[in-house]
C-alpha cells in the first residue's frame, strides 16, 4: 500500500468513505463531489496509478472492476436507463487522484463528447 495515496487510505479505512460494494480485490464508494445522481468510484484495492500502468497481471482485477461497476448501476437502479463508465489518464484528461479509478455515472442524460 502506498501510504501517501488517498485511495489506498480509502481502501484501508483510514480515510472514511461511503462504500457501496466491497469484494476481495475491489472497492466501490461514492464520489465526494458527485457529478450525477449516481457517481461512484470503483477501484482495485491493489495500488495502480492509472490505466496506463495496467498489464497482464491485472486481468482478474479488471474483470472484477467491470463486474462491480455493473452491480453498482443495478443497485442504484440506473442499469435500465444507462450509465457511463470512465477513467481519466493523466493531466489533459483531468486525472487528479493517481490510484486507478473508474467513475460510474448515471441517473441523468449525459452529453458526448465530455468537456
Ligand atoms: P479524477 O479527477 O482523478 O478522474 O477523479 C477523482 C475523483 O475523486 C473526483 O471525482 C473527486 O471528487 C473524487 N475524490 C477526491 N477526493 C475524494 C475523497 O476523499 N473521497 C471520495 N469519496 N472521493 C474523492
Ligand atoms: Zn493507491
Amino acid at each position: 500500500m502506498a501510504t501517501d495515496c488517498l485511495f489506498c487510505r480509502v481502501v484501508s479505512g483510514e480515510v472514511p468513505s461511503e462504500k457501496v460494494i466491497e469484494t476481495e480485490t475491489v472497492v466501490a464508494f461514492r464520489d465526494i463531489n458527485p457529478q450525477a445522481p449516481t457517481h461512484v468510484l470503483v477501484i482495485p484495492k491493489r495500488h495502480v496509478a492509472s490505466a496506463a500502468e495496467l498489464g497482464e497481471e491485472h486481468a482478474d482485477e479488471l474483470t472484477e472492476i467491470f463486474r462491480v461497476c455493473n452491480a453498482v448501476a443495478k443497485a442504484d437502479g440506473v442499469d435500465a436507463s444507462g450509465y457511463r463508465i470512465v477513467t481519466n489518464v493523466g493531466r489533459n484528461a483531468g486525472q487528479s487522484v493517481f490510484h486507478l479509478h473508474f467513475h460510474v455515472l448515471g441517473g441523468r442524460p449525459m452529453t458526448w463528447p465530455p468537456g
